[in-house]
């Protein structure tokens, strides 16, 4: 996907939102395992590389998010990490959503030059449900990121946040149900929950989908493909806060004026789906019209 960047593929499971990881099961359907993590050839420069005009493929002001089918910050990449800062130090110009179930390792891993962060990287944690909110969300809220959020995907049990939100840190708050095989219920009441709470602090909050097995009012739904997505618009529970304001700059170290900056587009099939709050937009690939 042309928001995806994955420089690394392949993770060792962590906890327990990594049971029915994805990764692992799109591995499986082409049989690979999922713990062999290897670096990638070409998607590793992807933030880099240029179309035939010698432009690069992707616009200042897109949004790529990173290591989706791995973890940021594996022990096993420790070795490419490095480089992969300076793709994201090179592109001031473009928003790096990184994810990681390993805070605690981050603070060893930051660049000679991070000070206090790169104005254009977001660091989120994932929190499948509050015993790993508990245990990440803290370190988060120690590291030197100038953007923080949090993913609850899956979303296997109900999290608060609200003793987090007034450290004023938290920026946005994805929540997405479980997908594929075994995948296990969200409860509705679980995201209203949630829900309120980003609203009273005015903090973006974006139900993604509802996963394949969605609870509300004790009524148990099975709902596959687009369905949960459209689902979980419909709920209205989505609520748009405090913008993230990333301060992105060129190459000289200018900020790149306003209306140089990429506008997502959104098509007919968009209309509909709950991750448009947080999503990078259409890049008209053409696969969900097929
Ligand atoms: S951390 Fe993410 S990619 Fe790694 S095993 Fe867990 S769910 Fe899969």
């Amino acid at each position: 996907m042309h928001d995806i960047w994955n420089p690394w593929h392949g993770c060792k499971k962590c906890s327990e939102g990594c049971k029915n990881c994805y990764m692992y099961y799109l591995d499986s359907l082409r049989d690979r395992d999922g713990s062999v993590i290897y670096r990638t050839k070409s998607g590793f420069r992807y933030p880099l590389s240029k179309d035939k005009n010698g432009n690069y493929k992707v616009k200042s002001g897109e949004m790529l998010r990173v290591c989706m089918t791995s973890d940021f910050f594996l022990e096993e990449a420790d070795e490419w990490r490095e480089e992969a800062w300076q793709i994201m130090r090179q592109r001031s110009d473009v928003k790096f959503f990184l994810l990681t179930k390993r805070p605690e390792r981050a603070a060893a891993h930051l660049p000679a030059d991070w000070g206090d962060g790169y104005e254009n990287v977001m660091l989120n944690v994932s929190c499948e449900n509050q015993r790993r909110a508990d245990e990440r969300i803290p370190i988060l809220l120690g590291l030197p990121f100038k953007h923080k959020g949090i993913m609850c995907a899956p979303y296997i049990g109900a999290v608060s946040i609200r003793k987090y939100l007034p450290s004023g840190q938290l920026e946005q708050v994805l929540c997405d149900g479980e997908n594929y095989g075994g995948a296990r219920e969200c409860h509705y009441e679980w995201v209203k929950s949630l829900h309120d709470e980003c609203v009273e602090y005015n903090v973006t909050f974006v139900f993604c989908g509802t996963g394949r097995h969605f609870v509300k009012d004790g009524k148990h739904y099975k709902l596959e493909g687009k369905v949960q997505s459209s689902q979980a618009y419909k709920s209205g529970l989505s609520f748009r806060g405090k913008p993230i304001d990333f301060i992105l700059t060129d190459s000289a170290g200018s900020p790149v004026p306003r209306d140089r900056l990429y506008q997502p587009f959104f098509g007919e099939h968009c209309r509909e789906c709950g991750m448009r709050l947080c999503c990078n937009g259409c890049s008209k690939c053409g696969k969900c019209s097929t």
